[in-house]
């Protein structure tokens, strides 16, 4: 089973180990992230739904 990899320079999701000449990293989320939830709150709040 292939992981799926996101690029850091461009943003884009790939099955590639890498994108731009970087070594793209793990799109798999880890278990808590701050940063999402910080996120998605303030996309409440501008009334982004995404
Ligand atoms: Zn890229």
């Amino acid at each position: 089973m292939k992981k799926i990899r996101k690029c850091a320079s461009c943003g884009s999701y790939t099955l590639k180990e890498e994108c731009h000449n970087m070594q793209t990293k793990s799109a798999h989320p880890p278990k808590w992230n701050p940063f999402d939830k910080y996120a998605d709150i303030r996309r409440k709040e501008k009334g982004i739904s995404r």
